[in-house]
């Protein structure tokens, strides 16, 4: 295992502990896979990678339920436009989780995590509130083109 992931895993068991829920084996292994990734995951090459990474076949749903736990925690954020998961970025920082936006390039499918203070996001809510409109999602997904892709 790399050092940094190590260092990720380490500090998302505190984080954990300080919350007061448990970050069992499993539930690590799991967002060990997640943070080794590259690119956005399914549940489905989740349960893929947990196998060949940990020689032990789990069960979809359980992967499932250990994400659930991941993303109520902020270690791991779905991508609701496509239903993959992904680490956060700021598992190791000292700043509070904020809400997260996504930037996700077409063209090497990386995912960047941005966040937008909370205040923010509830006057943006308001203000679709006062539609009626009733919205199916609650995350901003953004589509384009990453930095590194553009200067080639
Ligand atoms: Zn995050
Ligand atoms: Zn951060
Ligand atoms: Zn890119």
């Amino acid at each position: 295992m790399k050092t940094q992931t190590k260092q990720i895993l380490d500090r998302a068991q505190t984080i954990c502990r300080d919350a007061g829920v448990r970050l069992t084996e499993k539930r690590k292994r799991v967002l060990q896979v997640v943070i080794q990734a590259k690119e956005p995951l399914s549940a489905y090459q989740i349960a893929d990678a947990y196998r060949e990474e940990h020689g032990e076949s789990l069960s979809v749903m359980s992967i499932y339920r250990m994400l659930n736990f991941l993303k109520e925690n902020n270690l791991v954020h779905r991508l609701e436009t496509t239903n993959q998961y992904l680490s956060c970025s700021h598992i190791t920082c000292d700043h509070q989780h904020e809400v997260p936006q996504f930037l996700i390039c077409d063209h090497c499918q990386g995912v960047s995590e941005v966040g937008i203070r909370k205040e923010i996001f509830n006057e943006l809510n308001e203000n679709i509130k006062g539609t009626g409109f009733q919205m199916a999602r609650q995350q901003f997904e953004f589509h384009g083109t990453c930095d590194h892709c553009r200067e080639q």
